[in-house]
């Protein structure tokens, strides 16, 4: 048995390796700067507390969550490792006996917040502490583009001068590939040796519904399922208190968990979600960072979640033990329609412009009549090689497509009219609106009530509409320049098929629980 194998055994009690950490750990070792890019429950950690463990010298961890930091010390000082943290819960005796400590050489591994970073005359430390290696983990933090930007996390590039020898790992469960090239550049990598595991989650069953009547399709899917342990994922915490409210009022084992609620009662809740006494966890995305709960066997989200980052986070909290789980996310236009008013009430343009990206690319996920696993996989970079995943309601059953031949020859000559009159740059809406006959300010200034187009599509409701233009889209029909704001623009396919009347086959919308038109309302 080799030194890496024995201490994974002897240390930590596992029998073998998960997927790249044999490698990262490895390339670590060798002295090079590492990227990561593991998804959640990869295993991350084990892969900067092996090399702490092989190395002389100490191991700096910079993380943010500073709520983590103690459970996992105790974990390791159970474990026999010599490990602390420094962080803004400290009291200053503590803190100073700890630097004392660091000062003797007596740790192995210190686990710090970034914010911390700079304080604690760190500059001199830096030197009289024997820094060997240093980790970033959550190191999309850096990337404004992440899902979770920290401005603290750029100042960890000043260690990176001051310790220009010392090999860097960054991890990261979640990162595109604009957000890994954001963070070798912020923390300045070296040549580093990339790993990327996959992110497929195949004991994960994704399935999206029109939402309805959520509260009644939530009761429906619990019904199944009345001794499995589950998270209902909420926009807000009215949501999330008024569902968990609803449930409990109905017998079921559900409690709340949010940011509202007081320190005591929400670490409670978790606790008792954690020791199966509560079945169900009605929660904000506040809820699960850092949190291992192996057995959880379902994820509903009620809320369009604000990017396919968080959902894939959120959703890879079930089935940690490898066994069967399911995802479902409740869908409405009403949710997007929602979110896209919060967004242009944002006004740095560069955060506009993220949030709007982020919300395209959740709704086409949502919307999208293909393999949900693909559009995942595809998200974060990956390829996925078979045609049918077996796992997702796409896969499972096929959604019904109808000839849609007319409603794209009205959508795509409305584009096309409306850039006759020499107006460019209209978005989405500004088209449903003139489809549908609406009054609007523009349509008033513009003088697109004049149109042909003005006003063909009254048949279908305007969330019908949005939806179709958007399938359109995905077709390749109709592309969405990005500039001040989203504008849309006939592709040469479209162009094509109002020449040559080509057949347009579309994807039916979500089927809704009942016989009822498609309003996408709640
Ligand atoms: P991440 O940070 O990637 O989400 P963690 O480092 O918290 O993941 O690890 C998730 C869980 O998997 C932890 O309980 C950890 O002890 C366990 N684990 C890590 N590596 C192994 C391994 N090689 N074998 C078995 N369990 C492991
Ligand atoms: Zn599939």
């Amino acid at each position: 048995m080799d030194d890496l194998l024995l201490t994974l055994k002897t240390t930590f009690g596992y029998n073998a390796f998960r997927p790249l950490q044999r490698e990262i750990i490895e390339a670590s070792l060798d002295g090079r700067d590492v990227f990561a890019l593991l998804p959640t429950g990869g295993g991350k950690s084990l892969c900067f507390q092996i090399p702490a463990l092989q190395r002389t010298g100490l191991t700096v961890v910079v993380s943010p969550l500073i709520a983590l930091m103690k459970d996992q010390v105790d974990q390791l000082q159970a474990a026999g490792v010599a490990a602390t943290f420094l962080n803004s819960t400290l009291d200053a005796d503590t803190a100073r006996s700890r630097l004392a400590g660091l000062h003797r050489g007596e740790f192995r591994l210190l686990y710090v917040a970034p914010e911390r970073l700079m304080l604690d005359n760190w500059q001199e430390n830096l030197t009289a502490w024997n820094i060997t290696a240093l980790a970033i983990d959550e190191a999309h933090c850096v990337s404004e583009w992440g899902h979770d930007f920290r401005p603290e996390y750029r100042q960890i590039a000043r260690l990176r001068k001051l310790l220009p020898t010392v090999p860097v790992m960054a991890l990261t469960a979640t990162a595109t590939e604009r957000v890994r090239a954001d963070v070798i550049k912020h923390l300045q990598l070296r040549e580093p040796e990339v790993f990327v595991a996959s992110f497929n989650r195949p004991n994960l069953t994704y399935r999206v519904l029109a939402k309805d009547q959520p509260l009644k399709q939530i009761i429906d899917f619990v019904r199944k399922r009345e001794d499995e342990s589950g998270i209902i994922y909420c926009a807000t915490r009215a949501a999330a208190e008024r569902t968990a409210e609803s449930l409990a009022g109905r017998g079921f084992s559900a409690r709340a968990y949010h940011a509202g609620l007081d320190a005591e009662e929400r670490g409670r809740n978790q606790e008792r979600f954690l020791r199966d006494e509560t079945k169900i966890i009605c929660a904000t995305i506040a809820f699960g960072m850092g949190i291992n709960k192996p057995n959880v066997r379902w994820v509903i989200h009620h809320d369009l979640p604000k990017n396919i980052e968080g959902y894939y986070q959120e959703t890879g909290r079930a089935g940690r033990d490898g066994l069967p789980a399911d995802c479902l996310l409740l869908f409405s236009g009403g949710d997007a329609a929602k979110q896209t008013h919060f967004i242009e009430e944002i006004t740095d343009d560069q955060e506009k412009q993220v949030a709007r990206a982020q919300l395209r690319q959740i709704l086409h996920y949502a919307e999208s009549a293909g393999c949900r696993r693909r559009e995942l996989l595809e998200y974060f970079g990956e390829g996925f090689a078979t045609d049918n995943c077996a796992a997702c309601d796409n896969c499972l059953e096929p959604r019904e497509t109808y000839d849609g031949t007319v409603l794209a020859q009205k959508f795509l000559s409305c584009i096309y009219r409306i850039r006759q009159t020499g107006r460019f740059g209209v978005g989405l809406n500004h088209i449903v609106e003139v489809l549908t006959g609406a009054d609007t300010e523009k349509i008033q200034r513009w003088g697109h009530q004049q149109l042909s187009t003005y006003g063909i599509g009254k048949d279908l409701a305007r969330p019908a509409w949005a939806a179709v233009g958007r399938e359109l889209m995905r077709l390749g029909y109709v592309a969405q320049a990005e500039g001040e704001f989203p504008i849309l623009e006939l592709t040469e396919a479209g162009l094509n098929v109002l020449r040559t009347r080509a057949a347009v086959t579309l994807t039916k919308p979500l089927a809704l629980p009942k016989a009822k038109r498609v309003t996408h309302r709640e």
